[in-house]
Parts: structure tokens; C-alpha cells; sequence
């Protein structure tokens, strides 16, 4: 039997988030059926619903930072039961059989990980829909525990914002004694500044944002620079082994790699378009220096993350929207102007 599901959906580009019913499948042997509690909403979101990326695909319910209690399981699934309180993030299957897949990386699986939501679900060929909604029903491994020592709704935003920027601080062995440095206090910045300091590094934020000094470093930043302020750049020069940026838009990466160390990284997180202006490559010759790029995490290390956060007390920093205030809090992450998640109650789209 299906489940009649009410969220919320774009049914254009152009079109604001309105209610939407549609239904759940019935739980396959593996799948794991979940009440969402709370459900962040990541600058990926709008531009899904926006088709700021291309190839969207409507109707859309966005929403891939889930937090929920498990209400039933399939015949097959041992790992959860009825009540657990859980996570899904940005996937929900993949080929589980590819070089990427067999080693964790299902983010990078050769045939393409499934979408949480604007994709096609793997068997039957449906549009999956995503976490601004009631409920889901996923395959239990893309599925992940969430201690219930965390705040719930401040642990939604981990399962995208969270994930994306540990996978790339750990995969580039960030820890006591690194010099690193996050651009952008955004969802993902936040996160960033946040891991940073509790693996050990010294950490500098570059903000476009005069007003957010305070707050960075209440955050975990040691050190802020003001990336519009020519000077304070120039005083960072050749500093940091690693740089994430975080950077939502098309923007000048040059002065940031003069900012890199000799055999520094920057890695991209933000932006899926091409660079501009530019690169100068001599900036990257004349330095060993490498732009590279990350995206979110395998399900494995998710829980590994998850697991970290329980035991060190780390959350995202968040305030709590109704589902009918979505498109106003859209128009605010665009204007950066979130303090540093919006998370979606959806007891709040029950009670509509
Ligand atoms: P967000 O909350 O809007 O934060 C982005 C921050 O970047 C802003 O707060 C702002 O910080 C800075 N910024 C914004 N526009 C800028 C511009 N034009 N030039 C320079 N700085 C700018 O967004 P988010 O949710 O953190 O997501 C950030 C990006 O990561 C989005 O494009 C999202 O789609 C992408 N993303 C990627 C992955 C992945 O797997 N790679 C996963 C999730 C999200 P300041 O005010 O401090 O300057
Ligand atoms: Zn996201």
C-alpha cells in the first residue's frame, strides 16, 4: 500500500513552493519507511527549484537534510526499527557495484548516484521527491543514525551543509597544526569554521560580510578577513595549506590563491559553473598550487561525521521556518542574509 504524502513542490522555474500531495511507494523489502521531523534548506535547493543547474524536472519537492523517526521497515531491513531516529541526505541508492560504490564513494558512483530528489528513482523510474514533505521511504542503506543526544532540528542541516565540508577537511588531513581558511558564512561556511576548529586547525574566515566578524568567531574562526578589503588580503598572502570555498556563484578565485601556501588546495564546493574570470595559471605554477573540488560525502563516512558530532556536542546554527514561510526564507539565503540554516519544522505542514 502506498502513503497519500502532502509536501510542499515548485511546478516551474518560475513558480514559488506551494502544498502538493502526491504518494510514497510501498516499502520494498529494503526500504525504511520515515516521519520527517525537520528538514533543512540548502542554497542547492533553490537552485534546483529555480533550474539555476539545468535539467530540472518538475513538480519538485526539494529537501535533502532529513532528520525523522522510523515508523516501519521492509521485510528485509535489520539495521533500523519503528521509532529510531534517523537521517538521509542528498542520496537515496546508487549502483552499489561500481569502483566508487565498492569503496564508500557512492557521492561518486560511475553510473550516478540517486538523487534525493529531481531524479529518477533507480526501478520504477519515478521522479523522487525530497524532504519537504511528511514522509519518505528509502533503501536502508542510504540510510544513516542520528544520536538523539543531538538537538534534532539543529542536526537536519549536517546530512548536506555537515557532510560537504568534513569529507573534504578530512580527505585533505586537516588537523592540530593546519592553516586553513573557509570562504563564505553561509549553511556550508558555518559548518566549515565549525570542523575546522574541533579537528585542531587554525582557522581564518574570508567574508564579503563586514557584520559577521563577531559571529565568526564565536563559530570557531581565529581570524577574519574581509575579502572586498585589498589590504587585509595581501596580508594573508601565501598563508593557508587549504582553502574551501563555499562560494554559491561565479566569482574571482586569483586573490584567494595568492593566499594559498607553496603546495596549497583550494577546493570547490559552491559552484557548478565555469570559473570567472579566469584563472591566471602562473598562480598555480608558480606555487605547485591545486584547485580541486569536493562533493558531499559516502554514506559511510556521513555516519563516521554523524558519530563525531554526537560525541563532540557539534550542531549546525539554525532558525526554525514554518513550510508556508519557504519562499521568503528562500529570498533571505539569497541575500545572505541567514543566520546559518534555515530548518523547516514539519510538524508545521501537518498542522496546515
Ligand atoms: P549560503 O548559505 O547561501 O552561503 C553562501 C555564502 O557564500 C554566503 O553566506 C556568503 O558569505 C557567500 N557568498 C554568497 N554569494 C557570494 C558571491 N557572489 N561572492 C562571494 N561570496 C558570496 O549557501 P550554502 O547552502 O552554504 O551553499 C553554498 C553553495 O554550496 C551553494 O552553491 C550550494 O548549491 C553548494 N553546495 C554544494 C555541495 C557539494 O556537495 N559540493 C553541497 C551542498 C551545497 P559571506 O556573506 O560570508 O561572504
Ligand atoms: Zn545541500
Amino acid at each position: 500500500m502506498t502513503f497519500p504524502t502532502r509536501g510542499y513542490a515548485a511546478q516551474s522555474a518560475t513558480t514559488p513552493l506551494a502544498p502538493f500531495q502526491f504518494e510514497r511507494r510501498a516499502p520494498r523489502p529494503d526500504d525504511v519507511v520515515i516521519d520527517i521531523l525537520y528538514c533543512g534548506v540548502c542554497h542547492s535547493d533553490i537552485h534546483q527549484a529555480r533550474n539555476e543547474w539545468h535539467g530540472s524536472m518538475y513538480p519538485m519537492v526539494p529537501g535533502h537534510e532529513i532528520v525523522g523517526r522510523v515508523s516501519a521497515v521492509g521485510s528485509a531491513v535489520t539495521k533500523f526499527k519503528a521509532g529510531d531516529t534517523v537521517g538521509v541526505g542528498c542520496m537515496v541508492d546508487s549502483c552499489q557495484h561500481c569502483a566508487s560504490c565498492n569503496t564508500g564513494l557512492e557521492q561518486y558512483c560511475e553510473q550516478g548516484a540517486t538523487w534525493t530528489y529531481n531524479d529518477k528513482d533507480r526501478q520504477d523510474g519515478s521522479l523522487t521527491f525530497g524532504g519537504y514533505s511528511e514522509r519518505i521511504v528509502v533503501s536502508d542503506k542510504f540510510v544513516v543514525s542520528i544520536s538523539d543526544k543531538l538537538d534534532l532540528k539543529a542536526a537536519a542541516p549536517l546530512l548536506c551543509a555537515g557532510i560537504t565540508t568534513w569529507s573534504p577537511l578530512r580527505h585533505w588531513n586537516i588537523g592540530k597544526g593546519s592553516k586553513i581558511a573557509v570562504i563564505g558564512l553561509g549553511g556550508l561556511g558555518h559548518m566549515g569554521l565549525k570542523f575546522a576548529k574541533a579537528m585542531g586547525a587554525d582557522v581564518t574566515l574570508f567574508t564579503r560580510s563586514p557584520g559577521k566578524e563577531e559571529e565568526a568567531r564565536r563559530l570557531g574562526a581565529d581570524h577574519v578577513v574581509l575579502s572586498t578589503d585589498a589590504q587585509q588580503m595581501a596580508a594573508v598572502a601565501r598563508q593557508f595549506e587549504f582553502i574551501l570555498d563555499t562560494v554559491p556563484s561565479p566569482h574571482d578565485l586569483n586573490p584567494y590563491l595568492d593566499t594559498l601556501a607553496i603546495n596549497g588546495v583550494i577546493c570547490l564546493v559552491g559552484l557548478l559553473e565555469p570559473l570567472e574570470p579566469a584563472v591566471q595559471t602562473a598562480k598555480v605554477i608558480l606555487g605547485r598550487r591545486s584547485i580541486s573540488g569536493s562533493a558531499i560525502g559516502g554514506i559511510g563516512e556521513t555516519q563516521e561525521m554523524l558519530d563525531f558530532c554526537a560525541e563532540h556536542g557539534i550542531v549546525s546554527d539554525i532558525e526554525v521556518i514554518d513550510m508556508k514561510d519557504i519562499n521568503a526564507a528562500y529570498e533571505r539565503v539569497v541575500k545572505s542574509d541567514v543566520r546559518y540554516r534555515f530548518v523547516i519544522d514539519m510538524a508545521s505542514l501537518k498542522a496546515a
